[in-house]
């Protein structure tokens, strides 16, 4: 009989592992707690604003390999768009200034050269922070790697805060570094920045759920775990509230959930078992107007705009649609939504009416605020020593999740390494493609 793989969650690192072993001649079964999958990379339809919007605005990069590999195997990748250039259009709205960091494509940062094409107001010996980031140690900060001025203000700051979700003054320096390795420090080429044409579920769930039903796997919703029984330090059981599902000896089980429900699952199985345990929220402001503005010049080009000094950290523009993430939302959090929708809808305007070819009404149609409260774990040192391994002390048993120890913080990328390190110590067949 074939082996068959239990994969708990259908987020991006439940998905991804299914995506990995369907169709590799292992039964597959995913099984999700929602009425569908996506887990906090999602679209849905919103009665409110009158149209599909996502939970919040996600971008990728095109170093994301093991994204554009997912896509690739679920036949998604013309759904994913974004502009021909490394180009990041940006408004400074403290100390008023427009402008576009256009990174070099090759792996020598020219850009920091390029008065045109750098962070106005910036010195070169700033770009040591880039050198701090990458040596930092496991303790150090981001806010401890920057040197003071226009390039930490206007880029390092707002990029770090944006990558890892989590302050400077408190984040950590080397989660950054993961990610500046794996984007800046390659060059342009591996940073052009990378979105859903349409939406999170069309480009990252809709497809792999055609691909998975193809490759025979079974997924299914509404299913979620409540507790799980071990025999001879293995799973031998996953209660599904009044459904019970044998795992068999030769079975395995990803545990793709979010950090807390792992720990209630596992506490009881497995002594001293350790996620991380502090969050931090981001917040989406999608106003949908009654026309579709008509943008022009990098904003056209690149879709969204990164705004400094303000609430706003990222605009973007989806036919009649803006949508703005603030992200380390928790800073926020004793704020009435509704008065920060009006501050954020006055940054918005002052930030696109420029870019625009008629300027945004003093108020949009209708606006939707929507506050992901546990977005990611808190990137601190001290949490990022509590990400525990694939591997557990079940045999039968991986974990899997953007907040397991992949060493990148809690992004889709991340979410997907997650996938495949835990098919990866189970010691699974995947494609090899
Ligand atoms: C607002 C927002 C903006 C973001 N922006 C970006 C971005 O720009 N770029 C980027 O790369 N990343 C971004 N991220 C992060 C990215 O969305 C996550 O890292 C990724 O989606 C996490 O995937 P996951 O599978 O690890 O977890 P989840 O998505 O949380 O998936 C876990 C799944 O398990 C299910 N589940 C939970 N309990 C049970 C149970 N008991 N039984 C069965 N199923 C269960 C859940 O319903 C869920 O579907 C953003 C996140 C948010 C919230």
């Amino acid at each position: 009989m074939a082996r068959h793989v239990h994969i708990i969650g259908g987020g991006m690192a439940g998905l991804a592992a299914a995506v990995e072993i369907a169709g590799s001649g292992q039964r597959v079964t995913v099984y999700e707690a929602g009425r569908a999958c996506g887990g906090r990379a999602r679209s849905y339809e919103d009665k409110r604003l009158g149209c599909r919007i996502d939970n919040g605005n996600h971008m990728l990069l095109s170093a994301n390999d093991l994204v554009f590999r997912y896509l690739g195997l679920t036949g998604a990748l013309d759904t994913v768009g974004g502009p021909s250039r490394p180009v990041f259009p940006f408004v400074d709205l403290e100390k008023p200034k427009q402008w576009s960091l256009e990174l070099s494509s090759g792996r020598v940062p020219w850009w920091l050269f390029n008065k045109k094409r750098r962070v106005p107001g910036m010195h070169l010996k700033e770009a040591l922070s880039l050198q701090k980031i990458l040596a930092a140690g496991p303790e150090t900060t981001v806010s401890e790697c920057l040197v003071p001025g226009e390039l930490s203000r206007r880029l390092l700051d707002p990029f770090s805060i944006s990558v890892v979700n989590t302050p400077s003054d408190v984040a950590s320096a080397a989660l950054l570094a993961s990610v500046v390795r794996l984007s800046l420090a390659k060059g342009g080429a591996a940073c052009l920045p990378r979105y859903p044409r349409e939406g999170l579920s069309e480009s990252l769930v809709d497809p792999a759920l055609e691909h998975l039903k193809i490759m025979k796997a079974e997924v299914r919703t509404g299913m979620r775990l409540t507790a799980l029984e071990t025999i001879e330090g293995r799973v031998s059981s996953l209660s599904f509230g009044d459904e019970l599902v044998e795992v068999d000896r030769h079975d395995a089980v990803i545990l793709a959930v979010t950090a807390p429900v792992a720990a209630a699952l596992l506490e009881p199985h497995i002594p001293d078992f350790q996620v991380p345990n502090e969050f931090e929220s981001i917040f989406n402001a999608h106003y949908r107007l009654e026309t579709s503005p008509v943008p022009f010049g990098d904003f056209r080009e690149a879709g969204f705009i990164g705004v400094i000094g303000g609430i706003s950290e990222w605009i973007y523009l989806k036919k009649d649609l803006i949508s703005v993430t603030v992200s380390a939302a928790s800073r926020y959090a004793d704020r009435d939504p509704e008065e920060l929708g009006d501050v954020i809808w006055q940054e918005v305007r002052q930030a696109l009416n420029p870019h625009l070819a008629t300027i945004l009404p003093e108020q949009p149609l209708t606006r939707r605020m929507v506050w992901e409260k546990r977005a990611t774990f808190a990137a601190t040192p001290a949490q990022e020593r509590r990400r525990p391994g694939a591997r557990t002390a079940l045999s039968n048993l991986a974990l899997a999740g953007d907040w397991t120890a992949t060493s990148l913080p809690c992004t889709i990328e991340g979410a997907m390494k997650s996938g495949h390190e835990a098919v990866r110590v189970l010691g699974l067949r995947g494609l090899q493609v």
